[in-house]
């Protein structure tokens, strides 16, 4: 019996060494308070055995082991005390409560330590066993040794205590870890006590000292963290989102959980459809060695589609045999979705649908890089389109909008797409086979007429770049066609316009002018120049006043050059006004003179009406200059007044009835130009010079050119004829009965200077 608890506490030590080393080379959470507690329990252990093993000659050696024994036992406790708090997560004692325990410990160990002199603990007395083979140390216990006791012991209690009430707490996975700990210390306790009362030969709870030192490196190294990862993995494959198929090494099918089921199909033929997905799988990646493969693919299941993504993986042993296979599938429908969404809101415009901008321009250069035909890019933009909003509300002009995003998707044929760039301007690139002028402009007119009424039309510009160069910059060509539109902007007669190289030069051009116009005004770069108006008898009535700009870099600018780009950028007036300027100061000057007889005709541009006060204009200009008012003479083209506008006309009737003469200029050159004359009273008609040029129907020009002149003589209406070029014209006229000429044959247009001195 003693040689086999010798050898069991042999064992015992060398097994809690082993403990020992492990636990230092794990990372476990306490590893200090396990190792310490293990190291206490080996030298109690030692000690004990230390005491047996004692020759029963040297009591006083006996003595003192079993001292060591005893007081080992303290601080045993006290060790397992503090790795209960930190095992149980249970805040450990405070720092006076510890003191107290700490000074208890000391005491009873210096007690222990005393008692080899004194023996007021205990005693031992070496006694023979019944088989007198043996001899055995039999300890006899003191009354002061109580105080040990009851030390040991309430502290045993204190900690069995923290386990019990942490084992009712804990969740189930994690009881068993309290649980047999809780055992263990119970058994021990036990033991001790039963050895005591039954007074045995040896405290066999020394025993269990070193299996709960061993148990307890085990439960802080492995059983409790494994038993939460089986129960985490279980739960990930059981409960999870993710789906998944298990298979042996021979392809059989062995799991599958309810994730997987709904992804695939009923649970009917899951088994079927798991084992034909696998040996699909491995038919599509014959030679991949790979043992991990993931990839995304879609699942049909009940018309609904799934994307998945699919974790393949082969699982092999540590020599690298086949243990089985398993899929992991992971539903990514709604990211997918998602992403879709979130794709289509950073490509699109999100009210007609159409590509925006920047995922346009990907698109025309992605089209043109691959072009095998000549393509075009056509721009659409809606005259006057805010007026839709402003009169039928903005919900009506979203709806416009989407229906002309319909139709140019409508049109798109082959390779094509289309954007809208902002507001009502589109753009559309299209192989230009495709690009039929005529079903473009009647699709355009038809969306155009959407949801309005009737009585409102809307105008719109078409512009159209034929792409010669596919490599140009997508926004290059869009500013091309839009160019084109810019040229026909203000038309109503016009809806379509190609690109050509000459509208960039014009806009250049355009732009030029523009950019020197305010210095060359104020330099006086514009000149007055005067062209002679002869009267039938031969005698000189005045001149009519035509611009030119001297250009210090082109010389003499003709006014055709800038007058058409001034007034579309509304800044004829400022030019008008200083050409009128100049003809009061040379009528005035001409007066004082003595020749007061001469009149100057000027030119009233339309665009003059909408910036200026045009009768206070020339009211003012008759107040500021002494000349008399009836010799400056206001040319007005027949193509202003034809759209008869209330407040033109009645500036008209004002000037005349200050004294100003109004001319009709330009007569014949409309359409209505009888018309006209019923609803304007003019003082004088200007006849176009289309009359006098040489064409097929010169009879016929001849015959209205006669029977203008007469009406007007009728109308009382003195007449005068330009572009008089030659003595037969000169000649017809005067016959005719007009009285005025002006006219290359008399003269050109030339400065004042010249005039003057020709005339004076
Ligand atoms: P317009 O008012 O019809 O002026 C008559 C134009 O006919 C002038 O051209 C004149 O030089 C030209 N002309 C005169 N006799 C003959 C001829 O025998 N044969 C031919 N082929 N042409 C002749 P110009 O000076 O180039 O002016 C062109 C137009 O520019 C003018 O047409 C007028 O509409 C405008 N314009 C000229 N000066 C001004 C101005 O100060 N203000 C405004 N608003 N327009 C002006
Ligand atoms: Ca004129
Ligand atoms: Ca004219």
């Amino acid at each position: 019996m003693f040689l086999v608890l010798l050898f069991l506490l042999l064992a015992l030590i060398s097994l809690m060494l082993v403990c020992v080393s492990f636990i230092n080379r794990s990372h476990i959470k306490n590893r200090g308070r396990v190792v310490q507690l293990i190291l206490m329990a080996t030298f109690t252990v030692s000690c004990y055995m230390f005491f047996v093993l004692v020759p029963p000659e040297y009591a006083a050696l006996a003595v003192f082991a079993s001292g060591l024994y005893f007081l080992s036992t303290g601080w045993l406790v006290v060790f397992l005390m503090l790795f209960a708090a930190d095992y149980t997560n249970i805040r450990p004692l405070s720092r006076a409560p510890r003191c107290v325990i700490g000074s208890l410990a000391c005491a009873d160990s210096l007690s222990f330590l005393v008692n080899t002199f004194t023996h007021h603990m205990f005693e031992v007395e070496s006694k023979m066993a019944e088989d007198f083979l043996t001899q055995y140390w039999k300890v006899q216990l003191k009354r002061p040794y109580i105080f040990h006791r009851i030390f040991v012991y309430s502290l045993a209690i204190y900690i069995l205590c923290i386990f019990a009430y942490r084992l009712v707490k804990a969740p189930a996975i994690y009881k068993r870890k309290y649980s047999v700990i809780l055992f263990q210390m119970t058994a021990v306790v036990a033991v001790n006590i039963l050895c005591s009362v039954l007074k045995a030969r040896f405290d066999y709870s020394v025993i269990l000292y070193a299996t709960l030192a061993i148990s307890i490196s085990y439960f802080a190294l492995y059983a409790s963290p494994r038993g939460l990862l089986r129960r985490i993995q279980s739960t990930i494959i059981g409960d999870s989102v993710i789906g998944l198929f298990a298979y042996d090494n021979a392809g059989k099918c062995v799991g599958v959980n309810q994730v997987a089921e709904k992804m695939f199909a009923g649970e009917a033929q899951i088994v079927e459809i798991a084992e034909s997905y696998l040996s699909e799988w491995r038919e599509e990646h014959q030679g991949n060695p790979e043992n991990v493969i993931s990839e995304e693919r879609t699942v049909t299941n009940n018309g609904q589609k799934t994307h998945l993504n699919v974790t393949y993986q082969k699982f092999l042993d540590e020599k690298g045999r086949n243990l089985g296979y398993c899929f992991q599938f992971e539903d990514r429908t709604e990211m997918v979705r998602k992403y879709m969404i979130e794709q289509y809101r950073a490509t699109h415009d999100m009210l007609t649908g159409l590509w925006n901008r920047s995922a346009f321009e990907e698109e025309v250069k992605r089209i043109l890089a691959n072009a095998a035909e000549p393509y075009c890019m056509v721009c659409s933009n809606i005259k006057d389109f805010k007026m839709v909003n402003e009169l039928y509300g903005t919900d009506a002009g979203d709806r416009l909008l989407a229906a002309q995003a319909n139709m140019m998707r409508r049109q798109e044929q082959g390779s094509s797409a289309s954007t809208r760039i902002f507001a009502d301007r589109f753009c559309t690139l299209m192989p230009r086979r495709y690009f039929n002028e005529e079903q473009f402009l009647e699709n355009m007119s038809r969306t155009m007429e959407l949801g309005l009424s009737s009585s409102f039309k809307l105008h719109f510009y078409l512009g159209v770049y034929d792409i010669t160069d596919v490599n140009e910059p997508v926004w290059t060509m869009y500013d091309k066609a839009m160019m084109a539109i810019d040229s026909i902007r203000g038309n109503y007669d016009r809806s379509v316009c190609y690109y050509k190289e000459e509208l960039l030069q014009h806009i250049l051009e355009e732009k030029e002018v523009l950019g020197v116009f305010d210095r060359a005004l104020e330099e006086k770069q514009f000149i007055m120049f005067l062209q002679p108006q002869i009267a039938n008898d031969g005698s000189l009535v005045g001149a009519e006043a035509l611009v030119r700009w001297m250009h210090p870099e082109k010389g003499i600018v003709p006014p055709e050059v800038f007058i058409p780009i001034l007034e579309k950028a509304g800044l004829i007036h400022r030019l008008d006004l200083y050409m009128w300027e100049n003809a009061a100061k040379k009528l005035a000057e001409w007066k004082q003179r003595g020749k007061e007889e001469l009149s100057i005709s000027v030119n009233i541009s339309t665009k003059d009406f909408f910036f200026l006060d045009v009768y206070e204009t020339f009211r003012t200009l008759a107040e500021k200059y002494d000349f008399d008012i009836k010799r400056l003479k206001l040319e007005i083209t027949e193509s202003a007044l034809m759209d008869n506008v209330r407040e033109i006309l009645n500036t008209l009737d004002n000037l005349q009835s200050q004294g100003y003469d109004i001319e009709i200029d330009d007569f014949g050159s409309g359409y209505s130009s009888l018309g006209l004359l019923k609803d304007i009273n003019a003082d004088i008609l200007k006849i176009d010079m289309i009359f006098l040029q040489e064409t097929k129907n010169t009879e016929r020009s001849t015959t209205i050119l006669k029977n203008i002149i007469s009406m007007s003589k009728e109308l009382g209406m003195p007449v005068i004829t330009e572009g008089v070029e030659t003595k037969k014209q000169a000649d017809f006229l005067m016959q005719a009965g007009c009285d005025m000429f002006q006219g290359y044959y008399f003269a050109k247009p030339m400065s004042v200077e010249k005039f003057e001195k020709a005339y004076f």
